[in-house]
């Protein structure tokens, strides 16, 4: 039941034969309620008639399954029509089994009538397989470019494959992605203290440069920019009405041909605003003081290990450039928090070792602060580095604990390599793994059985090399295998990997 103190509410009261939607944001409130589709879809449902909708989230990310009740008056999940789900982290498809167990609804859509789910996401978008079981119906793309197909389903019940949409019932089958050049959203949003992130506003979406690990950047083509007067506006109207400040999204926002004048009319215009993080080649004085003028006190940036590792990945540049960005940010005050990627194919202690140097010639540099954030890499579905296989555990553990030794910071933090064997695993994997993701959503979503699934073979996927056809080989309308392989050819040749895949 309602716990946080909310605004913004829509207030529409239940009547017989309204059909009834569950709005499931498949982890804990103040994360669900940091995602702008979630409001989006929100605000999306209830203007529709005859439409009545309740949210719910997950009460806590560990333990066995759960009977989910709405956020707003209790009701229980399993009497609704509908139940929508975006998601964005592959490890949350658990969190959505295990509140379909805990609510006595069938998990497999073949045997449940009742209720109908869909779901979406840059995860579902990228490869659908492993939530096919589960879903009847799945979002393949941009949200904007089905909705009236979405809207369809509601009123009328009426399942079929098109563009953007993947009924996975029907057995593996062409579709194609949907792209909307209309992203636009209203300056509709709950307005909640318990978020992670403030308000949100969108900027672009997909990102001009072409990283080899970055998913997102792949299924998100073309780079689209929304307008300077769009993204102003809406950031004033959101500024004035919920008086917060509002979180600039997008992929690389400071790609935005008109970055610095959105910087300079949020400086003019006495707007609040904070920035995720940005290319550090595009960065330079004029746009390190605007951000320092604007309040900002830390600087983001992703430098990834060593200039050798860097270039194959795809970010071409130097650690020159990267200690020049040190600088302006020191002279303006800034911190910074840096995230690398570690356990790359092919890197070399001498690359870890970069990362510590680089890390001392920053704080050289005069930064205060350093947040050091080292991630291992997770091989993704769909992009260049889609045949290679992920570094086993203890390899990215003993790096990231030879970074954590040799760098210099203030602050560390990583995501844990055990949780990154599991993420890829899933997020490789074909339709088969519903048995894994059943099993240790009944057992309770702990490490310890996780373990033991990656016993019994769940993560082979990730950790072998992996041939054609891939098992999300039949949705359409991304940069097809060959050109990702022609890309990986080339980063096999930067970062000098001395062996043949086929
Ligand atoms: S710059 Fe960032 S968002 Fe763009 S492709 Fe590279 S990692 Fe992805």
């Amino acid at each position: 039941m309602q716990e946080a103190v909310e605004k913004g509410l829509i207030n529409k009261k239940y009547r017989k034969n309204m059909i009834k939607v569950a709005l499931f944001y498949p982890s804990i409130y103040s994360v669900a309620m940091s995602s702008l589709i979630f409001h989006k879809l929100y605000f999306l449902i209830n203007e529709l008639d005859d439409i009545y909708l309740e949210r719910f989230f997950m009460p806590s990310l560990s333990g066995k399954p759960v009977s989910m009740r709405s956020y707003e008056n209790g009701m229980p999940l399993k009497d609704f029509d509908y139940i929508i789900i975006p998601v964005h982290y592959e490890l949350d498809y658990v969190n959505i089994i295990k509140a379909l167990i805990g609510s006595n609804i069938e998990v497999i859509s073949s045997k449940r009538s009742k209720p109908k789910i869909i779901i979406g996401g840059p995860t579902i978008t990228a490869n659908p397989e492993p939530m096919a079981d589960v879903a009847d119906v799945e979002i393949i793309g941009d949200l904007e470019a089905v909705w009236e197909k979405i809207i369809d389903i509601f009123y009328n019940e009426r399942i079929e494959p098109s563009y953007g949409l993947y009924i996975p019932s029907l057995g593996k089958h062409e579709v194609r992605a949907a792209y909307s050049n209309n992203f636009n959203s209203s300056t509709r949003r709950i307005l909640t203290k318990e978020t992670i992130f403030t308000l949100g506003v969108e900027v672009m979406r997909g990102c001009p440069f072409n990283c080899v690990f970055c998913m997102e950047s792949y299924i998100s083509k073309p780079t689209r920019y929304r307008k300077i007067e769009e993204i102003v506006s809406e950031i004033e109207e959101l500024n004035r009405k919920y008086n917060e400040k509002v979180s600039l999204i997008g992929l690389t926002i400071n790609s935005h041909p008109k970055f610095k004048i959105i910087l300079k009319e949020a400086k003019d215009k006495n707007l609040k605003i904070s920035l995720p993080s940005l290319r550090a080649e595009l960065l330079d004085n004029e746009v390190i003081e605007l951000l320092s003028t604007l309040g900002q006190q830390t600087l983001t940036i992703a430098p990834e290990n060593s200039e050798r590792v860097r270039y194959a990945l795809g970010k071409e540049i130097s650690d020159e450039n990267i200690i020049n960005t040190a600088r302006l940010a020191s002279k303006y005050n800034l911190n910074l928090k840096l995230y690398f990627i570690t356990s790359i194919p092919g890197e070399k202690e001498e690359d870890l070792q970069n990362i510590a140097n680089l890390t001392r010639s920053i704080k050289m540099a005069g930064i205060k602060k350093i947040h050091l954030s080292v991630n291992p890499l997770i091989i993704k579905p769909r992009t260049p580095l889609q045949w290679l296989p992920m570094e086993d555990e203890n390899k990215m553990r003993t790096k990231i604990n030879y970074i954590k030794k040799n760098s210099y910071y203030e602050d560390f933090t990583s995501y844990d390599p055990f949780l990154a064997i599991v993420q890829g695993s899933i997020a490789l994997s074909d339709r088969d793994v519903i048995k894994y993701l059943i099993e240790i959503s009944i057992n309770g979503n702990s490490k310890v059985y996780w373990r033991s699934l990656i016993k019994k073979g769940l993560s082979n996927i990730a950790l072998k090399e992996r041939k054609e056809p891939f098992p999300w080989d039949h949705i359409k309308g991304f940069i097809d295998n060959k050109f990702l392989w022609d890309k990986f050819l080339l980063f096999r040749e930067r970062i000098g990997l001395g062996y043949s895949l086929h």
